[in-house]
């Protein structure tokens, strides 16, 4: 099933080129407007089998329209966490000049404030400092894990969206680098686990306007899905509606002004998002205590 949300936070199911809007079926089960964190974040935690509730209603009697007549938002615009994993394909250390993994580094923090859905656009932070794309298959968490061996760990998993891991290159913190504000576009939909036989072999593809940058497949992980959330799962509790950003491959580049970015995971969807500079400072204009500079930036 692919679960969008869709026209200020209505629930859909995807269905070829139309969208069947489920928002009365689940807003009935789940007694709730999904205010907070939207309706596919409740749906999740509330451990309902969206496919059950349906199997008992007409799905043709419920509004469908086109897919291109509705405006796509975010499928969960405010996990209560990302999780994000550093140089997970053997491809993207080279490039970096790494020979290290998660196994060094461990995973990092994205802020859930820093998610957008398609068609928004990336806020580039800084004129004068590089901002990368990083395309990633984004592991949506469906049921709390804690302490899960791998052999457990795909039974946790609800779903797979495409998932942009947006970086400023640079010295500082990871979650400060990748915590901006529009730095995490997530959609256009969750594909629920059922429908994606294999997690560890989708083509993932990113282009910066016609440029493609990015090529690689699932298969390349180090540590791949089960491992993903077996090694997060030791560290902090994943709960429904989490999101692990697995890690990107080799071919990440600066964003400019004007860009346009297009990810495409198969069996997955296509995720287009713009990137602007409006509102951009210097990055010496950053809010620094008079006297203080950095002592060396990327
Ligand atoms: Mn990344």
């Amino acid at each position: 099933m692919r679960l969008a949300r869709f026209d200020g936070g209505r629930v859909g199911v995807v269905t070829g080129e139309d969208i069947v809007d489920v928002t009365t079926v689940v807003v009935g089960h789940l007694r709730s407007d999904g205010a907070a964190a939207g309706l596919i974040h409740e749906l999740i935690g509330s451990g309902v089998v969206l496919g059950e509730l349906l199997a008992e209603e007409s799905l043709a009697e419920l509004p469908t329209r086109p897919l291109a007549d509705v405006a796509l938002d975010a499928p969960l615009p405010q996990p209560s966490k990302i999780v994000g994993a550093p140089v997970n394909y053997r491809s993207h250390i080279a490039e970096m000049a790494l020979d290290t993994t998660i196994a060094d580094w461990g995973m990092f923090l994205k802020a859930p404030s820093s998610v957008i859905g398609p068609g928004e656009d990336v806020c580039l932070p800084y004129l004068d400092q590089r901002t990368d794309h990083e395309a990633e298959l984004g592991v949506v968490i469906g049921s709390r894990a804690r302490r899960v061996r791998p052999e457990e760990a795909m039974a946790h998993v609800y779903g797979y969206t495409c998932c942009l891991d947006i970086t400023v290159r640079g010295r500082e913190d990871r979650s400060t680098r990748k915590s901006f504000d529009t730095f995490t576009p997530l959609g256009p939909w969750i594909v629920t686990a059922d429908e994606v036989p294999d997690p560890h072999d989708l083509d993932l593809r990113l282009w910066v306007n016609d440029d493609l940058r990015q090529r690689s497949n699932t298969s390349l992980l180090i540590f791949d899905v089960a491992w993903l959330v077996a090694y997060t799962s030791s560290v902090m509790t994943l709960e429904p509606g989490d999101v692990i950003a697995t890690g990107t491959p080799a071919g990440v580049g600066p964003l400019v002004d004007g860009d346009r970015i297009a990810l495409e995971i198969g069996g997955i969807g296509r995720l287009e998002v713009g990137v602007t500079a409006r509102g951009a400072v210097a990055y010496d204009d950053r809010p620094l205590p008079p006297g203080v500079t950095a002592k060396a930036s990327g």
